[in-house]
């Protein structure tokens, strides 16, 4: 069985990915690439977390020419495969569905540096135009608007976010929820003040030196 250890680590922190509330069901999906073998590890369509099994999980090109496995890869392969290409430094890619997030992709509005958590992604949460699920212009408008960020909102849709391993992307989704969350809930109350680009820049200066934590 072809990257084993991987398809552990995709169970895994799909189960996380339920239990952190961040999707539900069988909605979201992960992947992660080994570059050095030049093989991608991707979630099937349409399987429980809780049910999944080893050989449930695809390995694919990054062509998405199917190595091994049965089962229908993710309908979102497109994306997670353009993702890759697109950013050499990025290793894992999680999407989810999670609530706050999600809420602001569907007013269109990006998630601005209302906390320094921010920072994960970067000074901003961007957001890629809409496009129907699965398709290439969902995965090209995402392409686009990635750029050196780690997360992007998918217009009504929900967040995709990547990292140079599991654990990094995963945590980058986390922390965008929570910022969602708070700028919701900030934003109800009253007008939220905003981190400048400086204090931004110091942040994720910070960030490099000391973490997000960066071990798979
Ligand atoms: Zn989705």
């Amino acid at each position: 069985m072809k990257l084993k250890n991987e398809r552990k680590r995709l169970i895994v922190f799909g189960k996380k990915m339920v239990a952190a509330n961040l999707t539900n069901g069988t909605g979201g999906n992960l992947s992660y690439y080994n570059r050095k073998r030049n093989l991608i590890a991707i979630t099937p369509s349409g399987v429980e977390y809780e049910d999944m099994r080893l050989e449930d999980i695809l390995v694919l090109r990054l062509d998405g020419g199917i190595v091994e496995g049965d089962r229908k890869p993710s309908s979102e392969t497109g994306f997670h495969l353009a993702l890759y290409e697109k950013r050499p430094d990025v290793a894992a890619v999680v999407h989810t569905h999670s609530v706050y997030a999600t809420t602001f992709a569907c007013l269109h509005r990006e998630i601005p540096p209302v906390h320094y958590l921010v920072g994960f992604c970067g000074k901003k949460v961007p957001l890629a135009e809409y496009a129907t699920y699965g398709s290439n212009e969902l995965a090209k408008n995402i392409r686009d608007s990635i750029k050196d960020y780690n997360a992007v909102l998918l217009a009504n849709h929900g967040l995709v976010s990547v990292g140079s391993d599991l654990m990094t992307a995963f945590n980058v989704a986390l922390e965008v929820e929570f910022v969602a969350r708070v700028y919701y809930q900030a934003q109800n109350i009253g007008k939220p003040n905003l981190l400048s680009d400086q204090q931004m820049e110091e942040v994720i200066e910070k960030f490099k030196d000391y973490g997000p934590v960066k071990n798979d």
